[in-house]
């Protein structure tokens, strides 16, 4: 059974008790799963859930994850895996992470400084600019100033506020790595945006 989603699983249609949901916003299930349709860092479009305990990264509103085979289904307070309308193996949808419900002393929301990434790792884009996103230069899947553009996350992260927030995750939610990622700054003659 579990060879059949490692082989296969490329993109999968969530399916919420009978309601389709192509474009399902953060935490928007019932129990609260990380769906990523329009923030960075890492790959937008995707969604995480566990399947017997491996976190998996899975598109599920790109335009063609409507032709998958498969099913991601919500039954009895049971959430399963379908290929073809037969369960093939059980995925446990990730819980809201308690960290993201605190601010920091000037009020900013700690999700806008680093989010859950996975199960367990704290993943943050310290600065979110990049010198390529006004050319043609970008890189095509990247998504870094659109989450900035949107209210998500804030430009510039400090080394106060991330070991205030990477803290606090690990005390809450038991968050046991960090990712740390930034855009490509301007060359040394020009100041990296602020
Ligand atoms: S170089 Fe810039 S556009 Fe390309 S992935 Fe990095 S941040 Fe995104």
């Amino acid at each position: 059974m579990a060879g059949e989603w490692q082989r296969s699983l490329r993109g999968c249609i969530v399916n919420d008790s009978g309601t389709h949901h192509r474009t399902p916003g953060l935490w928007s299930a019932p129990g609260g799963w990380p769906f990523t349709t329009k923030r960075g860092a890492g790959p937008a479009e995707g969604g995480t859930f566990l399947i017997e305990g491996i976190p998996v990264s899975c598109p599920t509103t790109s335009e063609y994850v409507s032709r998958s085979s498969y099913v991601l289904k919500e039954e009895d307070g049971q959430s399963q895996i379908f290929r073809d309308g037969k369960a093939i193996c059980q995925a446990d949808f990730i819980k809201r992470p308690k960290f993201y419900d605190r601010l920091t002393e000037e009020g900013i929301p700690y999700s806008k400084i680093a989010l859950l990434h996975g199960k367990d790792c704290l993943a943050t884009t310290i600065i979110q600019t990049c010198t390529y996103w006004p050319s043609s230069e970008r890189c095509r899947f990247c998504g870094i100033e659109l989450s900035h553009k949107n209210g998500q996350t804030i430009k510039v992260k400090t080394p106060d506020q991330l070991s205030e927030v990477a803290l606090k995750a690990k005390e809450l939610d038991s968050i046991e790595h960090v990712v740390l990622t930034t855009g490509t700054l301007q060359p040394p003659e020009k100041r990296y945006p602020t």
